[in-house]
């Protein structure tokens, strides 16, 4: 909605001191350390700039306010009560839809150029700056692709339609559709980490199968398919389900919608299958290793959508900051909060920095890089997520109590906040899973050491941060203490991707604060940093 021009005289008193709207912003070209850090070339760029550009327009940060105030409602039957088991979407969440399929969110990874997976991976970050709910479904979307591509039968009909650029959210069998996308169901009532508890079963049906039983979570279920894992008489088997049958609607039932903290543009059910018709993806008996693969995909949006927040709050909080005054100076020109500002900064910028080196190895062919994607994406995912609240919420108290109010993106930043830290393999899981990999993948353990290698000797700070970690944990950790060595890794890892990349002020400033003890257990809780040269990398513009 746009507002005519506001009065500042009420007569009773003068507005002042109210910073007005950031207006239209290029989120490409106010971001020098997505530019560095995305490395992509002039052809790579392009989609991403005009994406970046439409995403950062005014108006569209207008429309994903309406589109998460007026939230999904379910339809599930008809005035004659006949089921419907339709979700209807305020327009702007379809409008979110139709930009981001049409930039190629689900499909430029597939398609072929270089660097698919980190322009990806930018444009998860890009988007979940102004609208991260309708992500989801494109995210799946994406990590659905090579799922579908390696099953016989099914590859020709939903593949091209994944991969393509144009939104249809059409209620049609496949065959009749332009676009698709794809949903994931997996968590049932008794278990969403330890999917082997699965009960929903799988019965043959022809060379098709039946369906039958609950998922306790299922988003955007007005995906065109669901790649469902259920009981078959094998084993625990992945499927693909289709909304949308040749003839008519597939035997889906939404039972209710999710009344969710966040992400509240997008729809999230709980759904139950009776005798659905689906076609089995991988080998029967084999579904947690065929449905890995999508996971691993999830994971790496996952691990780059908390960046994607931290920065939309803190470009917010800088504005603010930039155009407020307290006790007669810009609140950013009080010391105490640029030391705030510049520490939550690096939290930021060094996300950013893991989240995208860690998409660069999901675009390399060597071994190395395959390995170094395994470990790196869910040590990204544990760290930038556990990050994202206390930044978000520093972020929002730079506001004051405006940073409570609807009004700025901030309450919607914060809802959605701790949620990509809780899908697609909550903390806990994660950290094990970093121990499991590493013990039982030997080419992880090289991969991780040599990228730590790379700047031995460049800082004696990181240098004796990494001899205390070797000594620490000459074998792998226990489980018990598996944060605190995926933690101490991860840091690791970011303090050597900066000391590569980032000007030295922001890499030594990272080291002295993250791996040799300065600083205190919460933000800001640091002394002497050059938050001239940190602040800079936020916005240069403001
Ligand atoms: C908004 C939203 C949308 C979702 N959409 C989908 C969807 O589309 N499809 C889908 O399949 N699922 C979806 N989920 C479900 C989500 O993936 C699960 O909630 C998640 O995997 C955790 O499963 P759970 O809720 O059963 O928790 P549990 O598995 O019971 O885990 C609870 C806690 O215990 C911890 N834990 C588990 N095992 C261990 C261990 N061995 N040691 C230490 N700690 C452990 C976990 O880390 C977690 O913190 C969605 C969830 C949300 C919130």
């Amino acid at each position: 909605m746009t507002h005519s021009a506001p009065q500042s005289d009420l007569g009773t008193h003068e507005v002042h001191n109210q910073p007005g709207s950031r207006g239209d912003c290029d989120l490409w070209a106010r971001d020098p350390v997505l530019r560095s850090v995305a490395a992509l070339t002039g052809e790579q760029r392009d989609p991403l700039r005009s994406y970046a550009k439409t995403l950062g327009r005014a108006k569209l940060r207008d429309a994903a306010r309406q589109a998460n105030r007026h939230t999904p409602e379910l339809d599930l039957f008809d005035r004659g009560g006949r089921r419907l088991d339709e979700v209807r979407f305020h327009p702007a969440y379809h409008k979110f839809m139709e930009i981001s399929v049409a930039a190629g969110y689900a499909a430029i990874a597939w398609e072929g150029g270089d660097g698919g997976h980190a322009t990806h991976a930018a444009m998860v970050y890009l988007a979940s700056q102004v609208e991260p709910g309708h992500c989801c479904p494109l995210t799946m979307t994406y990590a659905a692709v090579p799922v579908i591509s390696a099953a016989d039968g099914i590859s020709d009909a939903w593949r091209p339609k994944a991969l393509s650029r144009t939104y249809d959210p059409s209620l049609r069998p496949i065959a009749q559709k332009s676009g698709a996308t794809i949903g994931m169901a997996l968590t049932e009532k008794q278990g969403g980490s330890d999917i082997r508890t699965n009960t929903t079963r799988a019965e043959a049906d022809g060379a098709a199968w039946r369906l039958t039983g609950h998922k306790w979570f299922c988003s955007a279920p007005m995906s065109d398919g669901f790649l469902t894992l259920a009981q078959a008489p094998g084993g625990l088997t992945c499927f693909l389900v289709p909304r949308w049958l040749e003839d008519g609607r597939n035997r889906i039932r939404i039972q209710r919608l999710k009344d969710k903290l966040g992400n509240r543009s997008n729809a999230s059910a709980e759904i139950e299958y009776d005798r659905a018709y689906g076609h089995q993806l991988g080998e029967t008996g084999r579904g947690i290793q065929t449905i890995v693969e999508m996971i691993h995909h999830t994971r790496l949006d996952t691990a780059m959508a908390p960046a994607g927040l931290m920065r939309a709050a803190l470009v917010e909080a800088l504005h603010w900051a930039a155009h407020r005054t307290a006790f007669q100076k810009n609140l950013i020109d009080q010391p105490l909060m640029r030391t705030v500002f510049a520490d939550l900064t690096l939290d930021w910028e060094g996300s950013l920095a893991l989240g995208m080196r860690v998409a660069r190895a999901f675009d390399g062919t060597r071994d190395e890089d395959r390995a170094f994607a395994r470990i790196g994406v869910a040590l990204a995912k544990f760290m930038t997520n556990k990050l994202c609240p206390v930044v978000v919420g520093e972020a929002m108290e730079v506001l004051g109590g405006g940073g409570y109010i609807e009004d700025s993106p901030l309450p919607m930043l914060y809802r959605e906040a701790p949620l990509n830290g809780i899908w697609e393999g909550s903390g806990n899981v994660i950290c094990l899973d970093v121990l499991r990999t590493l013990a039982k993948d030997p080419g992880t353990r090289d991969a991780l050491n040599a990228e730590l290698e790379t700047v031995a000797g460049q800082d004696t700070k990181y240098d004796a941060a990494l001899n205390a970690y070797r000594a620490r944990w000459k074998g792998l950790a226990a489980e018990g203490e598996a944060r605190w060595f995926v933690e101490q890794t991860a840091l690791l890892l970011t303090a050597s991707l900066l000391i590569r990349q980032a000007p030295d002020p922001i890499a030594d400033a990272f080291v002295s604060t993250r791996l040799s003890g300065e600083r205190g257990r919460i933000s800001g809780t640091v002394s002497n940093l050059n938050t001239r040269a940190i602040l800079s990398r936020m916005d240069p513009m403001d």
